[in-house]
């Protein structure tokens, strides 16, 4: 009964969460409004494509969830129970965000088979970035281009985190972080495509931090963040790993091109007698090397007892 079919699908489209249906090869036939507004893709971006395409979901260690033939993202039709899993996937705008998804058993729907997903927002980091940037507004210590934390507000933690340091020793990091070859992406995409990109670059690295690591824009394309609590044997795999969300995430275009960046990174444990500006110095030097060993890399030095 075609009204039964347009009173599910209004509910299904009203409803805050993404839902979407794909065929047995994964191709998807149904997108509701939830799903637009969490991945920035309109139903006509969509309509008929794979969806491991469109989202490139990753798991939490940067891997390719679609290219793992064990995996139920790559063979929707084996699953036989309801699926959960935590993912980062694509947005349309190309940063990476953190998601959970719920894949339902397939059924035969007329003579269709159709499988559900469902897909909704992780939402506590989320939240807590919310709460976050709020304060950050109240304060004016928020960059408006990429709507994370600026320089003013790094430089503050940061000079805190020092005293803390000298104080207690609870030892932390700063990985200072450069685009790569950003002035060519300008050159050919234009300004308004390089700002998308930084968005993108900043956005991406705030949702793969954990809840007490900071982010903020440097200047340019230049950002810093600071790696708390960090053991150091854990802290070359943890700024390697925001290397690679990074190059991993995906801008689209209108005309469906794709543009992805990379950047290197230097990274410098706080040591005594460091300043803000020492400290600083010490990671922009590590980035620079990293630039000259060929870019899309992280530099480290660990800390010396
Ligand atoms: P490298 O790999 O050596 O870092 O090369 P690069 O091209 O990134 O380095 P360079 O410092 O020569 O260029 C940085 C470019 O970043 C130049 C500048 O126009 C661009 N840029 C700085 N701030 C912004 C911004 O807010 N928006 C955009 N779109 N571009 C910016
Ligand atoms: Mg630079
Ligand atoms: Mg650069």
């Amino acid at each position: 009964m075609p009204e039964t079919v347009d009173f599910y699908r209004e509910i299904l489209d009203n409803l805050y969460d993404g839902i979407f249906f794909v065929n047995m090869d994964g191709c998807i036939t149904y997108w509701n409004k939830g799903a637009v507004s969490l991945t920035g893709y309109s139903a006509t971006d969509v309509a008929g494509r794979n969806y491991c395409d469109i989202f490139q979901p990753l798991d939490k260690h940067g891997k390719h969830l679609c290219e793992n033939d064990n995996y139920p993202f790559s063979r929707v039709s084996d699953i036989s129970t309801l699926t959960e899993i935590e993912a980062y996937i694509c947005h349309k705008e190309g940063h990476l965000l953190p998601i959970s998804i719920r894949i339902a058993p397939m059924r035969e729907v007329g003579d269709q088979y159709v499988v559900a997903v469902e897909i909704y927002s992780s939402s506590s980091p989320r939240y807590a970035m919310r709460q976050r940037l709020e304060e950050l507004q109240e304060l004016a210590m928020h960059d408006p281009l990429t709507g994370i934390a600026n320089r003013r507000f790094v430089e503050i933690n940061l000079a805190a985190r020092l005293e803390e340091f000298k104080r207690y020793g609870y030892g932390f990091s700063v990985m200072f972080i450069d685009a790569d070859n950003f002035k060519t992406i300008n050159d050919t995409h234009g300004h308004n495509v390089g700002d998308r990109i930084l968005k993108m670059i900043g956005t991406t690295i705030a949702n793969s931090l954990r809840s007490f690591d900071i982010v903020g824009r440097w200047g340019g394309e230049e950002f810093v963040v600071l790696l708390i609590h960090t053991k150091d044997e854990d802290l070359f795999k943890l700024a390697d790993r925001l290397r690679r969300m990074i190059e991993n995430s995906t801008l689209t275009l209108d005309n469906g091109e794709t543009l992805k960046v990379t950047v290197s990174a230097g990274t410098a444990a706080a040591q005594a007698g460091d300043t803000v500006g020492s400290l600083i110095e010490r990671a922009d030097k590590l980035m620079f090397e990293s630039k000259r060993r060929g870019r899309n890399q992280v530099s480290i030095e660990l800390q010396q007892e």
